[in-house]
């Protein structure tokens, strides 16, 4: 039989080996099938969602509103208009204390694209990049996109699944082309020490490879932890890549703004591969995104404020299930439960142990087997807080029943 493209269906179409080393991220698989259960009316705690539950502020949509209306509607630079490199610049020194010129910054359609137009840029076949376990889903693939390969570095529960100098230094190979370090981090929360962040450098920059730093969660921290970036230390630009975003910040995930902070001849590569791609990030979330980092900053503060209530408040409920324990998230918006001793012969892994929550109580959570952490849920608390007492009551009863 013949489809309406004139191909045989029994014909298999010949894709790029490209496609066929990555995968669709594996967040999505439980979090599609918890949508289909509220298609159908279900009523879900949804703990899924990697992204703020706020709207974005009203200053930037008003922002946006007038671009429109002055029809900024046409292409702009590859890299971005140059006001918004430049409050990239600005914004990035004044709130992080770091020290970029305009020719250092190009302005991506998130920070995802940041960080796959930075492994493009740099890695040949066979250039490995280190990736601290767990990881967020997408730096696994986004490094075999790029012909790379991941080479992961679990960090410890007990150390909060903080990345250390000294364990970087042992996953080093002469192919070391890149470390990933994500702080404050998805899936853990886990923020690196601004010390610890400096020795991480050191290691670096002695072995001639390129320290990614991914901040999009830098404003999210909690507790005696702060927003810092390992580009405020003195000697720090020659080997670092900061890959940023206004997704989480600014509660902008739709938008698609974000950037990277890197030496001119990798921020030129960057933008050449843009130039050849996606061309320039939206011309009217530019201007949003303008206002986003050039005007006040307090509907930040409040963000953070309602995070950190719900964090109390979720982790106090979660070490009250018996036989569930979670390390002190200092940042993002995530807890990430260790429930091994209740993985059981129906469900004998974290993914399992999430169809199964979703089946039973209808609570959407992401398995840790999507983050190299088997064993773990990750929980986020970017949902109100009358969801989260209501999902914590779920998981008490069905981790209650379970044990
Ligand atoms: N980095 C981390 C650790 C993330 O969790 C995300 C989004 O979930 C991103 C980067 C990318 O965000 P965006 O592309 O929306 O800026």
């Amino acid at each position: 039989m013949e489809s309406a493209t004139g191909m045989k269906a029994e014909e298999i179409i010949e894709l790029a080996d490209r496609v066929n080393r990555i995968s669709v991220s594996q967040t999505m698989m439980v979090l599609q099938e918890a949508e289909r259960y509220k298609a159908r009316g279900v009523d879900v705690a949804d703990f899924g969602p990697g992204e703020p539950d706020f709207p974005t502020p009203d200053n930037i949509k008003l922002a946006a509103i007038k671009a429109l209306e002055e029809n900024r509607t046409k292409y702009t630079a590859t890299p971005g208009i140059a006001p918004l490199r430049q409050a990239v610049c600005d914004w990035h020194a004044a709130q992080l204390g770091s020290s970029y010129q305009i020719t250092e910054c190009i302005v991506t359609s998130g920070g995802k694209h940041a960080i796959y137009n930075a492994a493009c840029a740099l890695l040949n076949s066979g250039d490995e990049v280190v990736i601290p376990a767990p990881y967020w889903v997408s730096y696994p693939d986004i490094v075999k996109a790029a012909d790379g390969t991941p080479v992961f570095l679990e960090t410890r529960a007990e150390d909060g699944f903080r990345l250390r100098a000294a364990d970087l230094k042992k996953a080093l190979t002469p192919k070391t082309k890149i470390v990933i370090a994500n702080s404050p981090s998805n899936p853990t929360g886990a923020v690196i020490p601004p010390d610890e962040f400096a020795q991480i450098l050191e290691v670096c920059k002695k072995h001639g490879t390129w320290l990614l730093t991914d901040e999009c969660y830098s404003h999210f921290t909690y507790g005696d932890a702060k927003p810092f970036s390992v580009a405020s230390l003195p000697g720090s630009k020659e080997r670092l890549i900061v890959a940023g975003s206004l997704s989480k910040t600014f509660a902008m995930t739709g938008w698609r703004i974000g950037y990277a902070l890197a030496p001119k001849p990798v921020v030129d590569a960057m933008t050449k591969l843009q130039s050849q791609s996606t061309s320039n990030p939206n011309s009217i979330t530019q201007y949003a995104g303008l206002e986003a980092l050039r005007g006040p900053m307090d509907s930040v503060a409040k963000m953070l404020a309602e995070y950190a209530r719900r964090r109390e408040r979720i982790l106090a409920g979660l070490r009250a299930i018996p036989g569930v324990t979670c390390t002190t998230p200092e940042g993002a918006f995530y807890v990430f439960p260790n429930i091994s001793t209740h993985l059981n012969a129906e469900a004998p892994d974290s993914t399992a142990m999430a169809r199964v929550l979703l089946e039973r109580e209808h609570v959407a959570v992401v398995p840790g087997d999507a983050f190299g952490a088997p064993g773990h849920l990750r929980i986020s608390y970017a949902t109100s807080m009358e969801r989260i007492e209501e999902g914590l009551r779920r998981l008490a009863r069905f981790f209650g029943r379970a044990a």
